[in-house]
């Protein structure tokens, strides 16, 4: 149920008033108008209102075993009440951060057996840089500092994190670190002009990234951060040979692949880590987060390589041993339960096999809307996936076609499913516990919000 009129206005007055907003539209701020979640159950939320709506963005990307799991609200209690935080720094440790550890290292590829927790994704991707950092000084190579990545990526909102981030919309008013780090070129965007082949595709990235390096110089290099599908910059799919090609141009040249999985990790490409499961590559950094406790808590982790790690430890200087690196906050007992509830969840009900029975029938169904004109593209993999809305004739992220992305996205919430809108297009992620006769939902919604929007 709704709260009451009274108590609805309000909670608006208050969040104009006293709230700014993550990624607020500051034209607006003081007189936004938000939407405020009050309950949820299963793969649905419901409003102040009382308007229920199936939850398409799963929270945001991190929903992964849908809302009001008790098994995972129980271990979060029971670790509140036995125990519910004390410092993690230097050697201290708490019960379920290091069985979570554990189970991390034996999910994770090859030999990431070594955990670093954090607070989340952008406090997992800083931490993996300053990892790769701290590597190559031990090695006696401290000029290998510059960092990889690649445009439309978005590795977080911490000032290093955002600097590695490539949507150009985000860079317009910060100036971020520059010197160092370098966009190679954005795999993915070009998957449905069928004049290039992918082959092809391949071939041009590929140059593009040893033209880089040629230039930037390996011994200058430190590492490539990469996301193995690109999520919120419009769920970019690289072309097949991607992952394994970039893993072996790392690996040639000493460059540390450090693979974000903070969204395609925990089930959403259909394996507990994507990197090995779906593309084939064991990365020497995995970075995790929002899935790992299905965003019951906040809670991120580094997954490093024992060769990194043992190379740290024989290295150390025994003036200056320590790891200046890590937060308060960083492998939280609660969220740590949370983490360990949710993968035995995910175990139990065999998420991830779920995930590879309904992705398929997911994108086909979201591919259907291709007959729609006002649709340019639907990219995406087994649970991620986006909708690129265009006036006929007109293509990118335009103005006139951010605008009609938005109709889309308002008369899809009026219809009762939640996407979320960014740029030109309609992003969805839903709780991986999805059924097909919510993907016919969603499909359907879908289908009459682009008509109306025409
Ligand atoms: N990396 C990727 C691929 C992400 O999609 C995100 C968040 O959306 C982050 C990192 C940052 O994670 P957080 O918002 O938990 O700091």
């Amino acid at each position: 149920g709704g709260r009451d009129d009274a108590v609805h206005g309000r909670l608006l007055a208050d969040d104009t008033r006293h709230v700014l907003h993550p990624w607020a539209d500051l034209s607006t701020l003081g007189k936004q108008d938000p939407l405020v979640i009050t309950g949820a159950e299963g793969v649905e939320v419901v409003d102040s209102r009382g308007r229920r709506y199936l939850d398409a963005i799963g929270g945001m990307w991190c929903v992964t075993v849908g809302y009001g799991r008790e098994e995972i609200v129980e271990a979060m209690a029971a670790q509140a009440r036995a125990m519910p935080y004390f410092t993690p720094f230097g050697d201290v440790a708490n019960e379920p951060a290091i069985e979570l550890a554990a189970q991390l290292a034996a999910l994770a590829p090859g030999d990431l057996n070594r955990v670093h927790f954090t607070t989340g994704g952008s406090t997992a991707v800083e931490s993996a840089v300053r990892v790769a950092h701290l590597y190559h000084a031990a090695l006696g190579r401290p000029g290998r500092r510059h960092v990889l990545s690649r445009t439309d990526a978005y590795h977080g909102s911490t000032y290093l994190a955002a600097s590695l981030s490539g949507k150009q919309a985000d860079r317009v008013r910060f100036r971020y670190e520059d010197t160092w780090v370098h966009h190679l070129e954005s795999p993915g965007h070009d998957a449905d002009d069928t004049s290039v082949s992918a082959a092809e595709r391949l071939a041009g990235l590929m140059a593009g990234m040893e033209a880089a390096i040629d230039r930037i110089g390996a011994e200058n290099i430190a590492c490539f951060v990469a996301e193995p599908v690109l999520a919120s910059g419009g769920v970019l799919v690289p072309p097949p040979g991607y992952h394994q090609a970039t893993r072996e141009l790392c690996g040639r040249h000493d460059i540390l692949y450090i693979s974000d999985e903070v969204v395609t990790g925990f089930g959403r490409l259909g394996h507990f880590f994507a990197s090995q499961d779906r593309f084939g590559i064991v990365p020497d950094m995995i970075t995790t987060a929002k899935g790992l406790t299905s965003g019951y808590q906040p809670l991120g982790a580094v997954l490093i390589s024992d060769r990194i790690a043992g190379t740290l430890a024989e290295t150390a200087d025994p003036d200056k041993p320590v790891f200046s690196n890590g937060f308060t906050y960083s492998g939280h007992p609660v969220a740590c339960a949370a983490a360990l509830a949710n993968i035995e969840l995910m175990r139990r009900e065999d998420i991830c096999g779920h995930v590879r029975d309904v992705g398929p029938y997911f994108m086909d169904r979201l591919r259907e809307l291709r007959s729609s004109p006002i649709v340019a593209a639907v990219r995406g993999d087994h649970l991620m996936a986006c909708v690129e809305c265009r006036v006929p004739g007109e293509s990118g992220p335009t103005p006139r076609n951010m605008a009609l992305a938005h109709r889309v996205d308002t008369y899809c919430e009026a219809g009762g499913l939640l996407v979320r809108p960014y740029e030109n297009l309609c992003i969805m992620s839903p709780p991986l516990v999805v059924g097909a006769a919510e993907i016919d939902r969603i499909a359907g919604v879908m289908a009459d919000a682009l008509a109306r929007a025409e």
